[in-house]
């Protein structure tokens, strides 16, 4: 074959962003993946697009919040026995940097990330007719300290500079009637907004083509090695080398970046959405039922609901359907929603997850051609973009911001 400059492996909406803006140096791009491009974790999540999401997901509070979660027994998080021997390493990693330091430096690296996608989303919806829900964000409280935690949620966004308010409940009602009464405090974030994580990817796809990367569906990718200067790969199809090699492959690059001798603790935790069309109290809007963490988005073809974060292996594909039905119980709490809405599209996905919440982006030490793009856990869709920039900029020699070198493979 003809020898492409740059390889991605992962055709998720990381490997499809990377790979398209790679080719807009007008530089040669194959993209392969083992099944059809959008088959991963991208298809069909919240499509949360969220600036706000400047906080890390290890933060201090985490982990009394995730130990209540299990406690409810609510599904939003937990631990599959498949999950392996990474586990117990991964969850230790994920308690120490719980703290405020690890908070405080990571929100200008992943402020300039998210605000680099953003720009990015931005061009998607103007040029290239990605469409996104017509209102803002809503976290929705329904608990007894549902005003309590409402101030707080705002207190704690102002003080990094994120544009929240909150909002009557009574106007809340009227302006979202599928509200039932259960909810009682609601905080706006004007920036936030939601999109069809599938219609993104088919985008992207659509523009890699466009822009000439040959997009190989069907191929697994089984060897890669490197050498300084360049990264032969070999597929159970075909084999070729190529100058830079980009590893996309959400919860499954652990393995690849194994095989380069990287020990990168990428754990898959686990989770569900369904999407209700044809409801009458339709939202407008993406949003968070706080207590129960579970994600809403406003699609044009129904409501998506999602929650769930069970670390568990990466084989471990299908739909539980008693996570499902579990999702739907909890939510129709806050929610006016039909009971039968069980069967409604249900769908799962694995998050590529870190264990400090930052995404690996950048070479591996002894792999220098070898680029890293992945461990984005909840954020993958709405940091996509802004990935992309930065590989390509790594990969075309340009300079980097030092914020960035927060995300290298090799960070302690
Ligand atoms: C329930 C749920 C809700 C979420 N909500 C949001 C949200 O609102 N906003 C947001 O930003 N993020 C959200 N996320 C997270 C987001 O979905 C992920 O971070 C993102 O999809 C990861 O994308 P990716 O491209 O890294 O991985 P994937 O989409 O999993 O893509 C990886 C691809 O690599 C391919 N591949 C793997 N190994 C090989 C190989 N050896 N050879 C060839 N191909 C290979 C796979 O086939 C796959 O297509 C959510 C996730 C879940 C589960």
């Amino acid at each position: 074959m003809n020898q492409p400059a740059v390889t991605v492996i992962g055709g998720g909406v990381i490997g499809l962003a990377t790979a398209y803006q790679i080719a807009l140096d007008g530089t040669k791009v194959t993209l392969v993946d083992s099944g059809e491009p959008r088959f991963g974790t991208s298809n069909q999540n919240a499509g949360w697009v969220a600036p706000s999401h400047v906080i890390p997901f290890a933060a201090p509070g985490m982990v009394s919040m995730g130990v209540e979660q299990l406690l409810k027994r609510t599904g939003a998080f937990g631990f599959s026995p498949t999950a392996g021997p990474l586990l117990a390493s991964w969850t230790m990693k994920f308690m120490r940097s719980c703290t405020e330091e690890h908070v405080n430096n990571s929100v200008p690296a992943l402020t300039e990330l998210l605000n680099n996608s953003i720009a990015g989303f931005e061009k998607l919806i103007a040029n290239e007719g990605l469409k996104r829900a017509p209102e803002a964000l809503w976290y929705i409280f329904s608990s007894d300290k549902a005003a309590e935690h409402a101030h707080h949620e705002v207190e704690l966004m102002t003080r990094y500079g994120i544009g929240v308010r909150e909002i009557d409940i009574n106007e809340a009602r009227t302006k979202e009637p599928i509200l039932k009464d259960t909810a009682k405090a609601v905080v706006e974030f004007d920036a936030d907004f939601g999109i069809d994580p599938k219609s993104t990817v088919e985008i992207l796809t659509r523009l890699c083509i466009q822009n000439g990367v040959t997009i190989r569906t069907d191929e697994t990718v089984a060897r890669v090695a490197a050498t300084r200067n360049d990264v032969s790969i070999a597929t159970n199809k075909d084999s070729w080398t190529s100058e830079y090699l980009v590893i996309a492959a959400g919860v499954w690059s652990r393995e690849l970046a194994k095989s380069l001798g990287a020990n990168l603790p990428i754990m898959p935790a686990k989770g569900h959405s369904i999407t209700i069309p044809g409801l009458a109290n339709q939202p407008m809007r993406p949003f968070l039922l706080a207590e129960q963490r579970i994600a809403g988005n406003a699609l044009d073809w129904g409501l998506r609901l999602s929650t769930g974060y069970t670390l568990t292996s990466p084989k471990d594909r299908n739909v539980d359907m008693k996570a499902v039905s579990k999702l739907v119980d909890t939510a129709s709490k806050v929610l006016d929603i039909p009971n039968s809405t069980v069967n409604v599209n249900p769908w799962t996905g694995l998050r590529p997850s870190s264990p400090d919440g930052l995404p690996y982006i950048g070479p591996l030490s002894n792999a220098p051609r070898v680029i890293m793009a992945t461990g984005h856990g909840m954020l993958g869709t709405m940091m996509a973009m802004g990935t992309a920039v930065l590989v390509a900029d790594q990969i075309a020699g340009r300079s980097t911001s030092r914020e960035t070198l927060k995300f290298s493979p090799s960070r302690p």
